[in-house]
């Protein structure tokens, strides 16, 4: 069977759409067909040769939405739909995961074990969760954005929160918001981002209200800008705990201990496999969280997703990131 794929064949160059060759399925792989995929952070990270090149060519994107074409592992059956993440479900994983791999002109292109821009995609059982989507096009959201801004949301879950602040509205730093404003730890959520019109979007009122008046402090940031420059603007502006969330790569910080030892500031990273993904889909369509008692509903994600592109409009799709709201590929 053939899979048209968006490949990368070297650092900051635009992707390949190339034709290639699906090999035969190993146990426990599963071939799917993808009906939208989308880009984050981490994509723009390989694509600007932050990432192992040693690996190129590849091909490139770790969360989708499909439908079962071809199944060898137990668990999955022909016609079911499934969300694709790079997060191994813990439940199953065993660490033997088989890399795929596809024959074309460039030779060999490592696949990994989930890759999600290509029409049809070998994925290893531990990275497919079974799931109907109501709203498909936001699906793929379910494979890293929306697990990595509950991570960040678990990790001040108990804590006494009076004012937090989202840095950074992007896909993660919105999708928190949208999170922290159902979960009400706190009334008092705030954000910032260089863009107006993702502030707006979000609906928040700008952090700058209350980093300028005298009697107000901010207990909790969460910065999803993966950006030096803004740990440099607010880390020591919270009061209690920093959090940073999403891609750091090629990004090195400088703080000042005394803020650690003195002040108590707390300083933590957290990653979208900090949540087990696998509990958070367990009930179908309604995406539910296990240890409090709020629902969530994939549409409530909506102002998460940006424009929707096709599969060979993905070179514009990448040089638009960040100006954008998060971008989905149709995949056919
Ligand atoms: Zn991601």
């Amino acid at each position: 069977m053939k899979t048209v794929a968006a490949v990368l064949v070297g650092a900051n160059k635009p992707l390949e759409l190339l034709e290639l060759e699906t090999p035969k399925l190993k146990r426990g792989q599963v071939l799917v067909k993808m009906e939208y995929t989308s880009l984050c952070g981490s994509q723009m990270n390989e694509i600007r040769g932050h990432k192992a090149e040693g690996y190129i060519p590849h091909t490139l994107g770790h969360e989708g939405y499909g439908t079962v074409v071809e199944s060898k592992s137990s668990r999955f059956k022909e016609g079911e739909t499934v969300v694709a993440s790079w997060i191994s479900d813990c439940n199953f994983f065993d660490e033997k995961e088989e890399i795929s791999y596809y024959d074309n002109i460039l030779g060999r292109v490592n696949s990994g074990q989930c890759a999600t821009l290509l029409t049809y995609a070998i994925i290893n059982e531990y990275n497919l969760y079974s799931f109907e989507a109501t709203d498909p096009e936001l699906a793929p959201f379910l494979g890293c954005v929306i697990p990595t801004a509950f991570s960040a949301a678990e990790e001040t879950l108990g804590e006494e929160m009076d004012i937090a602040a989202v840095i950074g509205l992007g896909g993660v730093g919105m999708a928190l918001s949208i999170i922290l404003n159902i979960r009400k730890e706190t009334e008092y959520v705030y954000g910032a981002d260089l863009d107006e019109e993702k502030l707006k979007l979000s609906g928040l009122p700008s952090i700058y209200n209350i980093l300028n008046s005298e009697e107000e402090y901010v207990s909790h940031i969460y910065d999803a800008t993966g950006a030096a420059s803004s740990f440099n603007t607010f880390w020591g502006k919270q009061d209690k705990k920093y959090i940073l969330v999403g891609n750091y790569e090629a990004v090195k910080f400088e703080i000042d201990p005394m803020d650690l030892i003195v002040d108590q500031k707390d300083l933590v990273g957290v990653r979208g496999d900090s949540y087990p993904l696998g509990s958070l889909l367990k009930n179908g369509v309604e995406i539910e969280t296990s240890c409090r008692y709020e629902s969530f509903y994939l549409k409530d994600f909506e102002k998460v997703k940006g424009k929707i592109y096709n599969l060979k409009d993905v070179n514009e799709a990448i040089n638009n990131f960040g100006r954008e709201m998060k971008p989905v590929l149709r995949m056919s």
